[in-house]
């Protein structure tokens, strides 16, 4: 009676072991890659990092301007704003990709707006209160180039609109 009994506590207990096992690989599996994924998130970019002389050789006086000195061109006067090519934009600065076309939308301001950046990692944000009201400056994350600020009146769902300098940018079309 025992003996039957110990047995089939015995079973009892491989059943739970082997299903815990069976179980908790592809849930380890799935916890190992989102793990991964945020690793490649968080990784930082190689900074690049140049003298103001040095910029000064690489940009024209307007890029510069925006660029280095946090500069604003004038609204429908930028190269980029009517663009309605496919393709990526570029750091005018260092060359990194940082808007793809399939996010840039008609916001009407005479500024190239986009409802994101190509990925996280390419731009950071900082607060600026320059002008007397609070807004979100867009840096290049590489360079450090000033790219513009970003707004919450974008269209939905995300609701951004990231409005950018043409002298910011530099435009290649992508099929
Ligand atoms: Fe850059």
């Amino acid at each position: 009676m025992y003996r039957k009994i110990r047995l089939a506590a015995l079973l009892a207990t491989l059943g739970i072991f082997i299903s815990t096992v069976h179980t908790s690989v592809p849930y380890a599996s799935g916890v190992q890659k989102k793990k991964e994924a945020g690793k490649v998130e968080s990784q930082k970019l190689e900074k690049v990092v140049k003298s103001e002389a040095e910029w000064r050789k690489i940009l024209t006086p307007e890029q510069y301007h925006v660029v280095r000195e946090k500069g604003t061109e004038r609204a429908f006067t930028g190269a980029y704003y009517k663009t309605k090519d496919k393709g990526v934009y570029h750091c005018v600065a260092c060359g990194l990709e940082l808007f793809s076309s399939d996010t840039k939308f008609e916001s009407g301001t005479g500024w190239p707006s986009f409802t994101a950046p190509i990925s996280k990692r390419s731009v950071h944000e900082e607060r600026d209160r320059s002008l007397g009201v609070e807004r979100v400056e867009v840096l290049c994350a590489r360079c450090d180039a000033h790219l513009g600020h970003v707004f919450d009146d974008g269209p939905a769902p995300a609701g951004l609109r990231y409005c950018m300098n043409s002298a910011s940018l530099k435009f290649e079309k992508r099929p």
